[in-house]
This record gives structure tokens, sequence and C-alpha cells, in this order.
């Protein structure tokens, strides 16, 4: 039985189809990449299968279990998770502060950092640190760390709920390239370690075919196309789909394989 089986989704916004009929899976472990020009509907299926948008048809089941209808509450304790971006008010907290939050959170307690709670699962946010290569960072503020340092924390904070499915839409959005690279190998990695099954998307079509173990292609909200990096490099509607980008795929291929 797949982790995560996405099963004939859809969603329009008016007369505008966002998401048409969409099928996929995913197995645990598996990192698979969703591909598309910008306003393909990426975020829309991000956002059906972690519960922020209700579908108009079609449902989302994990581990075989129906979550269509479920609140995004319910979904994380499910046990999928998602990457967001450090909010405001936590930047003027730690780095170690931040992930305890979010243990703090995913363990339902309540939510205060003050004595005599300043160690509560202090020493399991240092461990979840270590996976990111943040520990040495671990009481500085967020405030003041570099943007790919930020990143790594908030992949930090997706961990501490300890999901079977982590959802990544642009993770390293606004990152260099190869930071970027670095993120998503990252990723990988723990991923990998963790059995975790892993949704993201990415503009950075070598980061993509580095990475990914499959990759989904949208285009005006329908999956066209769906195989290995290798298959989807060389995938025609694929090429002609990003016609106007064409760059974005020729980088990859020109290089020897
Ligand atoms: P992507 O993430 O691939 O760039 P989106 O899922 O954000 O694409 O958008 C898909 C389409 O749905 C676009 O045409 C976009 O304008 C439209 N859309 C997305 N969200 C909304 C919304 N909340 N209201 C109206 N239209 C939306
Ligand atoms: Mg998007």
């Amino acid at each position: 039985m797949s982790l995560l089986a996405v099963q004939g989704l859809t969603k329009f916004f008016g007369g505008v189809v966002a998401a048409r009929d969409v099928f996929f899976t995913i197995e645990r472990g598996e990192m698979v990449a969703l591909i598309g020009p910008n306003g393909a509907g990426k975020s829309t299926v991000f956002n059906m299968i972690g519960g922020q948008l209700r579908t108009d048809s079609g449902n989302v089941l994990l581990d075989g279990e129906a979550i269509t209808h479920a609140s995004p509450q319910e979904r994380f304790r499910r046990g999928i998770g998602r990457t967001f971006q450090v909010a405001q008010a936590f930047l003027s907290m730690t780095v170690v502060e931040n992930v305890q939050m979010a243990l703090i959170s995913h363990h339902g307690e309540s939510e205060s950092l003050w004595s005599p709670a300043r160690q509560r699962h202090r020493d399991r946010a240092l461990a979840l640190l270590a996976q990111v290569d943040m520990a040495e960072a671990a009481d500085r503020l967020c405030a003041e760390l570099a943007y790919g340092d930020v990143k790594r924390v908030e992949l930090a904070i997706a961990l501490a709920g300890n999901p079977k499915l982590l959802l990544m839409d642009e993770p390293t959005a606004g990152m260099a390239p190869r930071e970027r690279a670095a993120l998503m190998a990252l990723t990988d990695s723990i991923a990998q370690a963790r059995n975790i099954g892993v949704l993201f998307t990415e503009h950075d079509m070598d980061v993509v075919f580095g990475h990914a173990a499959r990759v989904l292609v949208l285009l005006r909200g329908e999956i066209i196309a769906v195989g290995t990096p290798d298959e989807i490099r060389r995938d025609r509607r694929v090429r002609e789909a990003y016609l106007g980008d064409m760059h974005v795929l020729q980088a990859p291929l020109a290089r020897p394989a």
C-alpha cells in the first residue's frame, strides 16, 4: 500500500481549472518532484494534500485511509509535515528554542518556554539540529542566521513533527544555486534514513533531476508525464510544455550522461 495516494484531485477557481483529475502515489522513502511552469497548479495540489485547500472532487489517502476532508491539524497529527517559513515572531528566539517550540507543539503541550520549561525537549531539539548540521548554531538567534541556514532550521522544525510524508513547496526559493543543491541533498539523505516520503517542487532542474526518484509534470492543472528523471528529460510533451523555458531542460541534457 502506498504511503500517499492522490486520486482524481480536481480544483476550480471560478472558471479556471487549477487541478484536473490528478492521480499519483508516493511510497515510503521516495523523493518525488512535482514540476511545471508557474501557474501549473503545483501549490494547489500541495494545499489539497496538506488540507489548506478543499478539493472539488477526488480523494487523498494516507496509508490507505481517506483524509480528503481532514483538517490540516489532523493531517499533521497523522504524519503529514510541511516546511513553513520561520514566522517573524520566532526570529527573536534562538535556533534551538524554535525547534523546542515545534516539539512542544507536536506533543500538544502548552507553548511556553518560561523556566522550568527552558530545558524541555532541548536534547531532542539538539539531535534534530545535528541532523541538519545546525547543532553549532543552536544558541544563536534565528534573526542572525544566513538565509540558507534558516532553511535548514525550517527543515528541523518540520522533522520535529516526526512526519511520514514531507511536503516541500519551493523550499529553496530565494537560495543561491549551490545552497539549493545542498538543502535538497540533505533532505534526500534524511528522507532515506527515516524512510520519509517527500513531495517537493523546485525550479532548478539540476536539483530536481539529481534528487527525485520520480518526477511528475503538471501543465495547466493536469499531469502530462510521470517518470524517472531520465524518462522526463526525454519526454517530447514535457519538452514542448517547457518550450518557452527551454533552457530549463537543455542545461541538464547538454551534460554528458
Ligand atoms: P503553481 O504553484 O504551479 O505556480 P498555483 O497552484 O499557485 O500554481 O495556481 C494554479 C492556478 O490557479 C493559477 O491559474 C492561479 O492563478 C490559480 N489560483 C491559485 N490559487 C488561487 C486562488 N486562491 N484564487 C483564485 N485563483 C487561484
Ligand atoms: Mg506555487
